[in-house]
């Protein structure tokens, strides 16, 4: 890759990352969002709630202390994301922190719980427990003995549900902490009354039930502390690119090397990377030799040897020699970095299906305090007695069961783990959305030179008209040639170099884009191209048409030269295909997508490569001004569209695609206006993206499907619908438990897509 392509990762808009503290479920993205986009500024806002980030675009110049505050406002704590190597190690610090503690919490909460659940519970699966209990130390002393641990469960690791749960609240803006809180907090107080005060309550309801209030705090602390864990796991893909980012480098200072932190290099440094070492940013090679692995940027499984001159990538890995270089760029401006910041970006990005998921849970922890109010109430007046106890217990399940946090989850730590896999494999996704769209895609439509081809052609047959000379002609045609860009001109230059051609000089040039070019050699007036470029030019190419049609046929492409006005050479050029292509092709069709090729190329020589690769539909002889209509016409026949291209010209129609893919041996502007990039060459990228976008997209559909049926279904259960019918009641117990294991289930569901099958060997 070349490490010049500074585009790659330029945003639409000025934007800035916010890491957002204090979020614990679905409901609270959508009060960042909205006091966020409240902002004056503020074009758009978008929080992710499994990477705890905002990221936030500006019209105007950026004002980020508004934001920051916005967002305090609204009850979170914020500060601007920095996205370096320390910033991440003290990411990755604070979440083990994190863990650590939700840890310690939970063992503490645990063996606190056990002997509450024991006593209260143990009584009423096994009758000899209550004898024994009522025998020995008595229930007055059991329940008091239940009041002390299960306080000391709720003022010490559960005070943090209250603490965030309580003030949310009396904000009017209710989270999964306030739901924790009020339903574990109304079972404690109850039996707080009915130990202390039972003259308080009416007859038959003097029972406890702290064992639930107990319960309830220790399975969420479990559930938030495996989630914790697992999230830790989704990002995976960042800390792998994080960790080929030296923390320190080589650089010279006076006459000596010293080791220094590499915050500390600046443009112009010249560092060393002895043998072994990484290089630590981008740069020039200044002096010495040596094979360098670029297999993690560029998924390029060979060494690449490097000399003074030779352009190299902080992050790859120096084998033999040692190499002094100049760095030319350094922090967030190297390949690495920018790398890491498309992969973030686009991790945090939201897809369609999320706005609506989204909208539902604002309104869903508001509605659940609703149903609990109805739950009561109902039991109340309609419940059997003692109704009060029925109208509690029944209440607090309804809260603790509706919890939403595993809706909030559904989505970004599906695509984190999709996207982070892929990045794995040197497959970039630039923006979220492109998942959605690419696992819709029904036709994938490929450039031929570069992408289907290796773009290195060279010349095989040259046919003279009558009374020209081979060497002279050459020189003609490489002297303009050597002015263009095209792949082509560069096999015709090389060509004559290869014969010693004489070397002239050129007065003249100019390409006509997409068939040909001319220029003025020596006062002759020299014309190349495509036999259409000839027939513009009102010459007849057709004395070669027969072997113009031979060697179309065998997938060579023609080129006729003119010289003064008159007709003297057919050329042709072979561009071979890349080894990897077939599989390529053979795994989309496995998949059941259509393969489209679009090429400016002869007819005959690309239906012959079509023919050798299988390709379904060839489309030739398009002007790069074509490509756009041909891409809307494909789409129109087939449905969606996803186009594969690595050229300049090649980025209106990447632009146009419904997806864009930029095979990375290609430009800037390639890339720049992709959805999606290929760090490699290799095409079975493209497969393996579009069975990744698939299946993640399924896992997403699988999650919200659990998420939403769990809390949806339950709620009715918990409120004790079933009762009448069947007698099932639905302890809190049990509530807290069903809450804690969809959390759960999804982040599994979604770390599934780290062992998922994908179509050809990825080369990982
Ligand atoms: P592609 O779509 O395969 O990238 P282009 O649109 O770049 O192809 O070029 C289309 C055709 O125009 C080529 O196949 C060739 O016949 C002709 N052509 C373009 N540039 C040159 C050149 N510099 N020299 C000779 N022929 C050219
Ligand atoms: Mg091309």
């Amino acid at each position: 890759m070349n490490p010049n392509n500074s585009g790659v990762l330029a945003p639409t808009h000025p934007s800035i990352s916010l890491e957002v503290d204090g979020m614990t479920c679905a409901s609270c993205v959508g009060r960042v969002e909205r006091a966020l986009k409240a902002v004056p500024g503020v074009e758009d806002a978008s929080v992710n709630l499994a990477t705890q980030k905002a990221e936030v675009q500006f019209t105007q110049a950026a004002n980020i202390d508004a934001a920051i505050q916005a967002v305090q406002k609204a009850g979170y704590e914020a500060r601007q994301a920095r996205s370096d190597a320390a910033a991440h190690d003290e990411l990755a610090q604070r979440q083990q922190v994190e863990s650590d503690e939700l840890k310690r919490a939970l063992i503490i909460s645990l063996v606190l719980t056990l002997p509450v659940f024991v006593l209260e519970m143990g009584s009423h699966f096994f009758a000899p427990v209550h004898h024994f209990i009522v025998n020995s130390i008595g229930l007055e002393v059991s329940w008091r003995l239940q009041f002390v641990l299960t306080t000391l469960v709720l003022v010490g690791p559960g005070r943090r549900f209250f603490r965030l749960g309580i003030p949310a609240l009396f904000r009017g803006a209710p989270d999964m902490n306030s739901l924790v809180a009020v339903g574990a907090g109304a079972a404690y107080l109850y039996s707080v009354v009915a130990t202390f005060m039972p003259g308080w309550l009416p007859e038959g309801t003097v029972h406890v039930y702290f064992e639930a209030a107990a319960v309830i705090a220790t399975l969420i602390l479990l559930g938030r502390y495996l989630e914790v864990r697992a999230k830790g796991r989704t990002s995976e893909a960042i800390k792998r690119l994080m960790g080929l980012q030296p923390r320190t480098a080589r650089v010279q200072r006076d006459d000596d090397f010293i080791e220094l932190p590499i915050a500390q290099v600046v443009a112009g440094d010249v560092l060393l990377a002895r043998p072994g070492e990484r290089l630590a940013v981008d740069g020039v090679v200044v002096s010495g030799e040596s094979f360098v692995d670029e297999a993690m940027i560029s998924g390029e499984p060979e060494p690449i040897r490097k000399q003074a001159g030779s352009a190299v990538v902080g992050g790859t890995v120096n084998q033999s020699g040692s190499l002094t270089y100049r760095a030319t760029e350094v922090g967030a401006e190297t390949v690495l970095a920018r790398i890491i910041a498309m992969v973030e970006h686009a991790q945090a990005s939201k897809l369609p299906i999320q706005a609506m998921v989204d909208r539902i849970t604002m309104w869903f922890v508001p509605a659940v305090i609703i149903a609990a109010i109805i739950t009561c109430i109902v039991w109340l007046i309609w419940g059997p007695s003692p109704a009060l106890t029925f109208a509690l217990v029944n209440a607090v399940a309804v809260l603790i069961v509706a919890c939403p946090c595993a809706m909030g989850l559904a989505t970004p730590t599906s695509i984190m783990v999709g996207m982070g896999r892929g990045a794995q494999m040197g497959i970039f996704f630039r923006r979220g959305e492109a998942l959605q769209q690419f696992a819709e895609t029904r036709v994938v439509a490929f450039d031929k030179t570069g992408t289907l081809t290796l773009g290195k052609p060279a010349l095989t047959d040259l046919v003279l008209a009558e009374g020209w000379q081979r060497s002279d002609v050459l020189a003609c045609i490489a002297a303009v040639e050597g002015h263009s860009e095209h792949p082509i001109a560069h096999a015709l230059v090389e060509a004559a170099r290869a014969e010693s051609a004489p070397v002239l000089r050129v007065e003249q040039f100019q390409a006509e884009s997409g068939s040909g070019v001319w220029g003025v050699v020596e006062g002759r007036r020299i014309e190349i191209g495509a036999d259409r470029y000839m027939v513009s030019l009102g010459l007849d190419p057709s004395p070669f048409a027969d072997v113009a049609e031979k060697l179309g046929d065998e997938g060579k492409t023609p080129i006729y030269a003119a010289i003064d006005g008159r007709l003297a050479a057919m050329l042709a050029v072979s561009d071979p295909i890349k080894p990897t292509t077939a599989k390529a092709i053979a795994a989309l069709h496995e998949l059941g997508l259509k393969v489209a090729m679009i090429t400016g190329d002869n007819r005959r020589t690309a239906q012959a490569i079509g023919r050798k690769l299988g390709i379904d539909e060839v489309v030739a002889e398009v002007l790069p001004e074509g490509k756009v209509h041909e891409v809307d016409r494909l789409r129109n026949q087939y449905g969606a569209l996803a186009f594969v291209g690595d050229g300049i010209n090649d980025a209106p129609a990447l632009a146009a695609a419904d997806v864009g893919v930029a095979v990375g041996t290609g430009t800037d502007v390639a890339m720049e206006a992709a959805d999606v990039v290929l760090m490699s060459g290799d095409l079975n990228g493209v497969p393996i993206a579009l069975a990744l976008s698939r299946a993640t997209i399924k896992n997403i559909r699988q999650n919200l499907f659990w998420a939403f049926a769990y809390n949806t279904a339950l709620i009715p259960v918990a409120a004790g619908v079933l009762y009448p019918f069947l007698g099932v009641l639905m302890s809190p117990i049990f509530a807290a438990g069903a809450m804690a294991l969809s959390s759960v289930f999804v982040l599994g569901n979604a770390l599934r897509l780290r062992k998922l099958q994908l179509p050809v060997g990825s080369g990982v």
